[in-house]
């Protein structure tokens, strides 16, 4: 039973097409006109592969390869179509194509697994236009709701929903979230870990929580050539040394701490003015819950004590709390037992990032599968090769009819 890499690889290229940059990158923003390319093109190549194509509310595309048994609920492998702006070819597509894959391959053997496979596409899983990310996949596990969901806005005031509506992917499928056997996603790696090792493949045991926050610093906006430095409440002056301690509290619970002031807004940005007002986002992640909890109480303290020490008003607002994920043994075991018995190199991993399983492993047994890829540390260039990614779909497709016929 093997996959067919020449085809899997060629499906890859031809998606990247859609939204390609100048620099071989890819721009494919969450429903966007480029968006809607790509869900067509999936669509076309799934009903062309004999799949029942459904579409629920958010937007999340289900293709459907009947099993012996229509009763039994599906496994479900699959992962986002959306970019970062700019992203790369295989983040999310190499999941979804590889799904694609495993379909195409069971019909080329006429093989007919118990239960049925679906292939899926999660609605923003980057979360780049809307905010927050994988909410196609969290409505879909029950952990948004779906108005919510459907009511994330863009910067231009855009909905979600009224932007399914517009690309015509706004589902009739009344009920979000069917049964599901078991979910794997195949993701590429993102990180040096597999390249570095040799190993052509992760197998996930579970993702780090993560909580992300918004900070407020208010002060004073005054022009500088009139305000004497004591007479000053500079916001900026609170964010950065809120920065520094973000980055003490990440330093201070190693190895398994990611913490990350990425966004700074400053009012009014400009360089004769004393700024008034300035925001920035926090990210905290752990493998463990009671370790993001100090790491949490650690950020209070330190806000509450430069706000006093700085006399600035701070505020601190939660925005996303994604707990510690771990991954159902079956799903580790069969992505497991398969790369052994094809000799492929693997190694057990925690994800750092979230993705779209994090979510299904709330409601099904679900695992994932990465894949080596290199110069990927800039979070944009994604160099995958041919062969590891036919390994990940291979190990995928037999690990897919492990948990289908059981
Ligand atoms: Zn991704």
């Amino acid at each position: 039973l093997r996959i067919n890499g020449n085809r899997l690889w060629q499906s890859i290229m031809d998606m990247a097409v859609i939204g390609a940059t100048n620099d071989g990158h890819v721009c494919r923003l969450a429903l966007t006109d480029a968006d809607k390319q790509a869900r067509d093109l999936f669509v076309r190549w799934c009903r062309d592969a004999g799949c029942r194509v459904g579409i629920d509310r958010m937007g999340n595309i289900f293709a459907r390869r009947p099993g012996k048994d229509g009763s039994r609920p599906p496994v479900l492998t699959g992962s986002h179509l959306d970019t970062q702006p700019p992203g790369g070819r295989f983040d999310g597509a190499y999941g979804v194509m590889a799904g694609l894959e495993v379909i195409r391959t069971l019909n080329d053997l006429d093989y007919v697994t118990e239960a049925p496979v679906e292939v899926v596409v999660w609605t923003n899983g980057e979360g780049q236009r809307f905010f927050p990310s994988m909410v196609g996949s969290g409505v879909f596990s029950k952990a948004i709701s779906l108005d919510t969901g459907l009511g994330c806005a863009d910067g231009d005031g855009k909905t979600v929903g009224e932007e399914l509506k517009r690309i015509g992917y706004s589902g009739d499928r009344t009920r979000t979230g069917h049964p599901v056997h078991a979910f794997l996603e195949a993701h590429l790696e993102q990180g040096p870990v597999l390249e570095k090792e040799e190993r052509m493949i992760g197998v996930a045991t579970g993702a780090f929580g993560l909580r992300w926050y918004e900070v407020e610093v208010s002060g004073e906006g005054s022009r500088a050539s009139f305000t004497p430095m004591q007479a000053r409440r500079d916001a900026l002056v609170g964010a950065a040394r809120i920065v520094a301690e973000v980055n003490e509290i990440g330093n201070a619970y190693l190895p398994n701490a990611s913490a990350t002031v990425g966004e700074l807004h400053v009012e009014p940005n400009s360089r004769n003015v004393v700024p008034g007002n300035a925001r920035l986002s926090v990210d905290l992640r752990h493998s463990e819950i009671a370790v993001l909890d100090a790491m949490e109480k650690d950020l209070e303290g330190a806000i509450v004590r430069i706000g006093r020490e700085t006399k600035l008003d701070m505020s601190l607002r939660a925005t996303v709390d994604l707990s510690p994920t771990r991954f159902a043994p079956e799903c580790i075991g069969a992505i497991r037992e398969e790369a052994e018995k094809q000799g492929i190199g693997y190694r057990d991993m925690v994800s750092v990032s979230g993705h779209d399983a994090c979510y299904l492993a709330r409601v099904a047994p679900a695992g994932m599968i990465f894949i080596r890829c290199s110069g990927s540390r800039d979070g944009v260039k994604d160099l995958v090769s041919p062969a590891a990614a036919a390994a990940g779909c291979n190990v995928l497709l037999g690990a897919v009819i492990r948990l289908a016929n059981r």
